[in-house]
Formats: C-alpha cells, sequence, structure tokens
C-alpha cells in the first residue's frame, strides 16, 4: 500500500469517531482516497498521507526552514527527550485502560513529538492537527501510527466525547473545543515555558525589559478547566554544539524580536549551555 492507502486504512479504521468538517455528519472513507459526508462534502488525502480540512487558508508566522529545525532539536539532538520520557509515563496509564486509545497532539506542527512518543507506544493511535501545511505535510511523512490534519483547533473534526487524552506542547490551546473532544475523565496535558526556559539564550538576545515572562495565568486558566490539576516542573540544562545551537536559534520564536547583532554573536560561539525549564500540567476533563 502507498502512503496515502496506509494514511486512509488508519483513517477508515477509527471511521466513527471522525466527523465532517463542515456540517457535522458521520464521514466514511471512500476508495481509500478521500472522507466523504452524506451531503458530499469532501476531503481528499494527500499522497503523503495526511487531509486538509482547513475551511480558510491562513498564512501563518512558520516556514520550511522552522520546522526543519525543530525536527532537528527533537529527533536529532533529542533536546526534549527528558520530556517524551514524563509525557510516556502518564499517557501510558491512561492507555492502559484502553487497547484503542486515541492521542491527539493539538498544535503539532511538523509533528517531531507526536512522532517520538507513538514509537514507544504499542496501543495508542495519535491524531495531529496543526494549521500549517507546511508543519503536517512533514509530520506525514514521519509517523504512520497517527493520522495527520491540516485544519484549525476551534473545529477539531471529530464526535463530542471521542478522545482519551490531549497533548498541547508549548502552543496556544483552545479548551472550549478540547473538553468537547475529549471523554468524561480524558485526560489533558500542557506544556508550557517555565521562568527559566531557555534563560541563557533570552539573557544574551533580548532586551532587558522582554527577557521576563510568567506562566502563572496560563496555570490559572488551566486549573478553570480541569479537575485534579497536577503541576509538575521540569527543569534540566544541556550543554549545545554550534549546530544544535544554531537549530535552537532558528527555532526560537525568542529569535523573532531580537536584534541580528546579538543572534549573530550567538550563532557564532562553539558551545552553550542552555536550560529548559518547563511545567506540565496534567488535569482530567470534568
Ligand atoms: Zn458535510
Amino acid at each position: 500500500m502507498s502512503r496515502k492507502e496506509n494514511a486512509a486504512s488508519l483513517v477508515q479504521d477509527y471511521a466513527e469517531v471522525f466527523i465532517c468538517p463542515v456540517c457535522g455528519d458521520t464521514v466514511e472513507v471512500v476508495e481509500l482516497k478521500s472522507v466523504v459526508c452524506p451531503k458530499r462534502h469532501t476531503f481528499d488525502f494527500a499522497k503523503q498521507g495526511y487531509i486538509n480540512i482547513s475551511t480558510r487558508s491562513m498564512k501563518v508566522n512558520y516556514d520550511k526552514e522552522l520546522f526543519a529545525a525543530r525536527e532537528n532539536i527533537i529527533m536529532k539532538h533529542k533536546l526534549y527527550d527528558p520530556l517524551h520520557t514524563r509525557l510516556l509515563e502518564v499517557i501510558k496509564v491512561e492507555a492502559a485502560n484502553n487497547p484503542r486509545s486515541l492521542l491527539l497532539d493539538a498544535g503539532a506542527g511538523e509533528g517531531s513529538h507526536l512522532a517520538k512518543i507513538l514509537d514507544q507506544m504499542k496501543t495508542v493511535t495519535g491524531i495531529g492537527i496543526d494549521i500549517s501545511k507546511e508543519g503536517i505535510r512533514l509530520a506525514a511523512s514521519k509517523s504512520e501510527k497517527a493520522m495527520w490534519l491540516v485544519g484549525d483547533l476551534a473545529n477539531i473534526p471529530v464526535k463530542d466525547q471521542s478522545l482519551h487524552t490531549i497533548i498541547n506542547i508549548l502552543s496556544p490551546a483552545n479548551y472550549q473545543e478540547f473538553k468537547r473532544v475529549l471523554i468524561e475523565n480524558g485526560l489533558m496535558i500542557k506544556v508550557v515555558p517555565g521562568a527559566n526556559y531557555l534563560i541563557e539564550l533570552r539573557d544574551t538576545i533580548l532586551e532587558e525589559q522582554k527577557r521576563f515572562f510568567t506562566n502563572e495565568e496560563t496555570i490559572s486558566l488551566f486549573k478553570q478547566h480541569y479537575s485534579d490539576v497536577q503541576i509538575e516542573e521540569l527543569t534540566y540544562t544541556k550543554e549545545l554544539h554550534q549546530e544544535e545551537l544554531r537549530d535552537l536559534i532558528k527555532m526560537s520564536p525568542l529569535s523573532w524580536n531580537a536584534e541580528q547583532e546579538s543572534i549573530n554573536e550567538v550563532r557564532n560561539r562553539e558551545h552553550f549551555g542552555i536550560t529548559i525549564d518547563l511545567a506540565i500540567l496534567i488535569g482530567k476533563n470534568r
């Protein structure tokens, strides 16, 4: 089977979960080519194995180079491996109860986090959604254990209470929609930066008043939406060599507001110690 047919066959296997993104009716997979609803709204699988359900085209502030850098940082340089290890432990507990557990990565980008997590899970199937077609195109070639969608987080094309776990890593949330699609007691996991996230980079390239930020509001909003909330802090440092450092700068939104001169200064360092400081917010959907 081609990659496209593989992807279509996975969606077919879970067709009862999906709804038409236009009218909300049930859908079926036709000839391993398209997803179609009774009103004939039709979404074709791309040859890379994803579906574009986005109803509006949107210019996003990401590009190929940024996704390539993110992919290197996550897959090759393994900067977020301690995060994946912890997420796997948490997700496995939920997945143990269900042989057809569905894990949504909301804001999956180029799919690296989800692909790495699914690689180490036997019974879980993924759904990766992102508004960036460029990102999802790369994602679809990375893992065949997930169904990849180009679409809006405000309109996730699945039935109410049909997903078991949602991860939302360093990416904006849409709690109203997340609550709709998660099963009762389903697991919501959001990863946000802590005060010392990439602090060395921020201290070097940002003006003083832009260096400080706090995740207090994000945490308080999360607590309003979910029950039994646990907050785990995960902090570690890594010595980056030049190639890793350059990829990190490329993928980092921090560098968008920085002076080119100070970015260049950092880019030319042979080594650079970096702190990854994250808060993992875990809650139950009730
Ligand atoms: Zn429809």
